[in-house]
């Protein structure tokens, strides 16, 4: 059994490939869009270096040897998402070459990381097929991998590792790793386009090598043809949308000229989460493994851990608090809110949704101590806003728990002290 990957990666530029049109994600379809990046007659492409440099970091990190001269070719084809007729990718002049990624008891060889434009987002409906170039003209990379693959555990562990490279240069893949792959049992290749999801990848891949292996049991030959996998019957399905590799015509691109990768460095926001880890670790006293695990996955959190331990001037244990905190709570816990969160953490107070709540509303552990009255009056309040409460509290006195935590919440009154009012409050209305 051979299988082989082409893993496409969106990179993390500001901008698009060719173009100056934003990356950001919007929601409103057609709105980042130029004549370039939709392909229109007579608008010439320029070059992103930011692109070139991640893809560079990329093939640095997968052991490649770096074209120091990298070009482009158009790879020809007819589809609606690509309105010019032709995808700008590369082959020859791919910038990295010959790579291999460590497996626990193998090596995946990796081909080639050609940098090329993302196509448009095609959207089928009953009647009629939409359009979005928002997505058009994104830098992406193919990793193309040799066919050394030999079984669905090694599938399994190359995209566990791919994943955590990437990762640790700050490339997230983890929402939408897209891969085709080619696997063959016998001598016929067959390819199974744009499956998305690591999780998709080894059930298509299990799927298709128990389909192959029961068509040569029987005594047939697997066809070499192009499948898609669907993941609700968990099967791939012959599909013959687009021309086979082979088909596709190749020339090259005469409106980009030969780029030199030799002065390139890495991006400043594409950073090594284990050096900064290391670094970190040494200079603070703490355990790498810890701080590798809190930033690792997340460039916010390495950005966050490096202003705390350098700059907050936090004690480094509490800035470890907040990251921990970090990682449940997502962005709530930033530069802004730290040194409140440092406050409730070296009081001892637990990190809960409602501290958290408390901490965006800006209110500090020590309550600005909250009057008696004024406690009363906010839980008379609440209780004329909710008629019905008393009923219901007759019948099942936990609902208290309930208004305790809403007049807590609202007011940033400690819970315990919500709890002593109202029960002298709720003793009056029920004499
Ligand atoms: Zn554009």
């Amino acid at each position: 059994m051979k299988i082989g990957l082409e893993v496409h990666v969106a990179l993390p530029t500001h901008s698009k490939l060719f173009c100056s049109c934003s990356t950001a994600d919007v929601d409103e379809p057609n709105t980042n869009i130029c004549p370039i990046c939709m392909g229109f007659p007579g608008s010439k492409p320029s070059l992103n270096e930011e692109a070139v440099r991640i893809a560079k970091t990329i093939a640095n990190a997968l052991n490649c040897k770096i074209n120091q001269s990298i070009s482009f070719v158009r790879k020809v084809y007819f589809y609606p998402d690509l309105p010019k007729s032709f995808q700008i990718t590369q082959l020859q002049g791919s910038i990295g070459l010959e790579g291999e990624v460590t497996l626990s008891s193998s090596k995946v060889h990796i081909r080639r990381i050609q940098i090329e434009e993302d196509p448009a987002r095609v959207i089928r409906e009953a009647k009629y097929t939409l359009l979005d170039f928002n997505r058009s003209g994104i830098p992406l990379v193919e990793i193309v991998t040799d066919p050394d693959i030999v079984s669905e555990d090694q599938l399994r562990e190359f995209l566990f590792v791919l994943r955590s490279l990437l990762y640790y240069i700050g490339v997230d893949i983890d929402k939408e790793i897209k891969a085709d792959l080619n696997i063959s049992l016998a001598e016929n290749r067959v390819e199974i386009k744009n499956v998305t999801g690591i999780k998709n990848l080894v059930d298509a891949a299990r799927y298709e090598i128990k389909r192959q292996s029961e068509i040569i049991k029987s005594g047939g030959v697997p066809e070499k043809e192009t499948r898609s996998y669907d993941e609700k019957p968990q099967s791939t399905i012959s599909s013959r949308e687009k021309e086979s590799d082979e088909e596709y015509g190749y020339i090259y691109e005469p409106d980009l000229s030969e780029f030199s990768v030799s002065g390139l460095t890495v991006p400043e926001h594409i950073v090594d989460a284990r050096k900064v880890s290391r670094e970190l670790a040494e200079k603070h006293n703490l355990d790498y493994k810890t701080l590798l695990e809190l930033i690792a996955f997340d460039t916010e959190a390495m950005s966050l851990l490096r202003y705390g331990l350098e700059k907050s001037g936090l004690p480094a244990d509490v800035v470890v608090n907040a990251l921990e905190a970090k990682k449940r709570f997502g962005k709530a816990v930033n530069e802004k809110s730290l040194p409140l969160l440092a406050d409730y953490i070296q009081k001892g107070i637990q990190i809960d949704r409602d501290v958290i709540m408390r901490i965006e509303k800006g209110m500090p552990p020590a309550e600005v101590e909250v009057s008696n009255e004024d406690t009363d009056k906010y839980i008379k309040e609440e209780l004329s806003a909710n008629p019905e409460f008393i009923e219901k509290y007759k019948k099942n006195p936990k609902v208290i728990d309930f208004m305790v935590n809403t007049v807590s919440r609202k007011h940033g009154i400690p819970q315990k002290k919500v709890a002593d009012r109202i029960k002298h409050i709720l003793a009056e209305y029920l004499k």
